[in-house]
């Protein structure tokens, strides 16, 4: 803050603590004559003490904690609404400041829970069967307001149960607002923070091939990586996915080729089984094919239905038949179990503000999602 000649103070926006890296933190400290041990001090109290208010941060003096508090805001991102299925799944709707909402969605594992949060309000990529694409891109998530799902998410977990994993296949296009993932996996991963390990996270992508090779080069950021497959030729993937246009499939697995792998881990491919789409045994093979050669493990996903999108979920012979195949010819492949069902609660099928297609049947509701 500055204060000019005559006394009066400029004001300065306040930037979400929750956005800041601890390098950030650090750089912070430095330019306000703070010792650079703060950023540790803050990530602590913020990430793994998860408090709430200032005067909780007991061992940061009153005039360093007003300096912090002066530039930072420590509020976090209203749940205002929450319901849980039962099979415990439970989904958060959050909002934002300027009114937009998010969701997240906690999958109980007994002890332990995975979440699945949002980087974007909707998604700009247009995937032809995903609820998401129906409401356009209204904006990038901060990096604060991706964290903050998880600090949301365990502080309505009872003692004991904590989030262990992260999926990153919520609403949005991680790689369409690159820089905000990658702050926030930054914020994730560090140890004096949530100190959550790289094999417990999970990006997923549409398949944005200079996103992909970006986040090959971040070598300190070696999380795992889920690219949406859910076609098997150019033809099938590209009237789905129309980001398969501007990047070819061809060049996708071209990608995924060279994407560095470390021992023990493989690049997961979600193929979603739609009926007499891409569920046929032609696709099944050319699956086999395609991925030759690729340390890899397949992701089947039933589709989730919804009533505003045309798609079908396969009969379940179908779907053991192509999971068999996989199986029979050497694929690593699962099939992904739905959660949630009662409350609409499946990662990749979120939707706050949807506005059907054109072509569409008429709204029955106007906060679709799909399990
Ligand atoms: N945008 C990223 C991450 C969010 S989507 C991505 O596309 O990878 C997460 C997953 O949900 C993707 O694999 C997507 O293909 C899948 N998905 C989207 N709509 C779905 C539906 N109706 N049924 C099943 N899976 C769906
Ligand atoms: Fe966006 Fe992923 Fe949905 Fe495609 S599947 S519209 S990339 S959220």
């Amino acid at each position: 803050m500055k204060a000019d000649v005559a006394g009066a103070q400029e004001v300065v926006p306040k930037t979400k603590l929750t956005d800041q890296t601890e390098v950030d933190l650090r750089e912070w400290a430095e330019a306000n004559g703070e010792k650079p041990f703060r950023a540790v001090q803050l990530f602590q109290w913020l990430y793994l003490h998860q408090v709430v208010g200032w005067d909780e941060m007991t061992n940061i003096s009153k005039k360093a904690l007003n300096k912090v508090a002066h530039q930072f805001s420590l509020e976090r991102i209203p749940i205002v609404e929450k319901q849980v299925a039962p099979d415990g799944t439970i989904k958060l709707l959050q909002e934002l400041h300027d009114g937009h909402r998010i969701e997240s969605v906690l999958l109980n594992h007994g002890d332990h829970y995975t979440v699945c949060i949002s980087t974007q309000v909707g998604c700009a990529m247009g995937c032809k069967f995903c609820l998401t694409a129906s409401m356009g891109l209204k904006r990038n998530l901060t990096p604060g307001e991706i964290v903050e799902q998880i600090l949301n998410a365990q502080s309505l977990l009872p003692e004991g149960q904590t989030v262990r994993n992260i999926v990153y296949m919520g609403m949005g296009e991680p790689f369409h607002n690159y820089d905000n993932t990658i702050q926030s996996l930054k914020i994730f991963l560090n140890p004096h923070g949530f100190g959550f390990s790289a094999r417990r996270i999970t990006v997923s992508t549409s398949g944005i091939v200079p996103g992909i090779k970006r986040f090959a080069e971040e070598s300190d950021i070696r999380v795992n990586l889920a690219i949406s497959l859910n076609g098997v030729t150019q033809e099938a993937r590209q009237k789905l996915m129309p980001v398969s246009r501007r990047y070819s499939l061809e060049e996708l697995i071209d990608t995924c080729k060279r994407f560095p792998k470390e021992p023990r881990k493989r690049m997961t491919f979600e193929y979603i089984l739609m009926k007499g789409v891409t569920d046929s045994m032609a696709s099944a093979r050319k699956l086999v094919s395609l991925l030759h050669g690729i340390k890899s493990k397949v992701n089947l996903i039933p589709y989730n239905e919804h009533d505003l999108l045309p798609y079908k979920s396969p009969d379940p012979a179908a779907i053991k038949t192509f999971h068999q195949y996989l199986l029979d010819h050497g694929i690593l492949a699962t099939m992904r179990v739905s959660r949630g069902q009662g409350i609409s609660a499946a990662c990749g099928q979120l939707a706050t503000e949807a506005t059907p297609r054109p072509s569409d049947k008429p709204e029955k509701s106007d906060r679709p999602e799909s399990c």
